[in-house]
């Protein structure tokens, strides 16, 4: 059989840059041409070789339910019918900005937008038009899009490929973000030392997911939000990835930290392009044209893909929806957790919720530096071999994958026999 993803891969090079639309994509750190994906129904997706996967990668996060959801299909169809753009305001974009203020209480008021990217990028000029203040503090390693000031020491691609910084980036700005190491506060105490006065924001994921997962030490959260205060620096949570996935309010519930501006995506627009960033009234008042920090966008409050996030708010409102989900994720850790021991292999399994990251290091991983000491060839090998077996991770070691209410336990039972095999070969 001819195999279609090789020759869809050379067709796609003649007209797209590698042949993707986003570097991580292009299979880069794991080798081998990507799949190009035919469809997806519930846990599964189908390459265009008709082969069937257990999809653990989600489209990078977005899919909580999996697949094509039923319920979700069908409301998309209605919405489509009364039309799908106006540029104008809709009532649904309101109920929906009511109902993110109800899952995260600091969301006083928000904008829809439609990337994530976009969204940490208007809250980070948002944030240097409120301070008047210009330099910006990030993590090492993480990921907030490809927005200019933050594609500095950041994760995911960068990290895989070895490009923390990208050409097209002016030193001048480059120059206007710091980096800190995660759970590292003292590191952060030196720059307000040096940097009085003169720091906008900082800006995190709380539990960072594009490094893989990593996890917040006791109290840092608690104490950089102190430290905020102040400082009279505004507090970013990037919850992109969690804001939805680790509970009702995200990581911001989990942990009991109330930042100034939240950003969110992925899960919230049911795997359509949809995008928040909100937080404080004070400072969100700052926006156009009331205030004096410009913000567009022509999609932005998109009526379908608000109509997709209303449906996944009812869906991730009902009893006990997280409390399940991390329940069933953490009977599948707790396998991989007894195959490491038992075998007392050189890796680690890295959890928050449904997420997690396989790290090929014996070491324990707690920010960047100790992220990338993991072996990238000895992850390759796993994913190839799950690949083989019909089990689909992300093509990279530093990124989370995910479990879904789609994936049974029946099914996350006969992965653990094939995740078994490629840790132990
Ligand atoms: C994916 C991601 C983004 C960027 O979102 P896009 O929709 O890809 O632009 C920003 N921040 C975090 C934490 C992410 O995981």
């Amino acid at each position: 059989m001819a195999n279609k993803n090789t020759k869809l891969l050379k067709h796609a090079c003649k007209h797209i840059p590698s042949g993707v639309n986003s570097p991580v994509r292009a299979f880069r750190a794991v080798g081998g041409d990507p799949f190009f994906i035919k469809r997806g129904k519930g846990p599964f997706i189908w390459d265009e070789n008709g082969r069937r996967y257990l999809d653990f990668c989600a489209s990078w996060g977005p899919l909580i339910f999996g697949h094509a959801p039923e319920g979700l299909l069908k409301r998309l169809a209605r919405a489509m019918k009364s039309g799908t753009s106006f540029g104008a305001p809709t009532a649904g974009e309101v109920e929906l900005a009511a109902r993110i203020h109800d899952f995260f209480p600091s969301i006083e008021k928000c904008r829809l937008v439609s990337s994530g990217t976009e969204a940490v990028m208007s809250a980070v000029r948002l944030a240097r038009g409120f301070t008047g203040r210009k330099k910006i503090i990030k993590i090492d390693g993480g990921y907030h899009g490809h927005v200019d000031s933050l594609l500095v020491k950041a994760g995911s691609g960068g990290a895989t490929f070895g490009t923390p910084d990208s050409a097209g980036i002016p030193e001048e700005l480059a120059a206007l973000t710091f980096t800190v190491p995660f759970n590292d506060f003292e590191a952060l105490e030196k720059i307000a030392r040096r940097e009085k006065n003169s720091i906008a924001a900082l800006i995190l994921e709380p539990v960072p997911a594009n490094m893989g997962v990593v996890l917040p030490a006791a109290g840092y959260l608690k104490r950089i939000s102190e430290w905020c205060d102040d400082q009279g620096v505004l507090l970013i949570f990037d919850e992109v990835i969690t804001g939805f996935r680790l509970a009702k309010g995200g990581a911001q519930e989990v942990y009991g930290v109330r930042p100034d501006l939240t950003c969110l995506g992925k899960i919230i627009g049911g795997g359509l392009p949809l995008a928040v960033f909100g937080g404080r009234a004070d400072i969100m008042d700052k926006l156009a044209p009331e205030g004096p920090v410009y913000q567009a966008g022509t999609l932005s409050g998109n009526p379908l893909a608000v109509s997709a996030a209303l449906w996944v708010l009812d869906e991730l409102g009902g009893n006990n929806f997280h409390k399940n989900l991390n329940a069933k994720a953490e009977l599948f850790f707790d396998g991989i957790h007894r195959t490491i021991s038992e075998n007392a292999l050189p890796a680690v399994l890295n959890t928050s919720g449904s997420m997690f990251t396989l790290f090929f290091t014996p070491d324990p991983v707690t920010d960047y530096a100790s992220a990338k000491k993991a072996d990238a060839k000895r992850y390759a090998r796993f994913f190839h071999h799950c690949a083989g077996h019909g089990l689909y991770f992300t093509p990279s070691q530093f990124e989370a994958n995910f479990i879904s209410t789609a994936h049974t336990e029946t099914l996350l039972n006969r992965a653990l026999e094939v995740i078994d095999e490629a840790l132990e070969n």
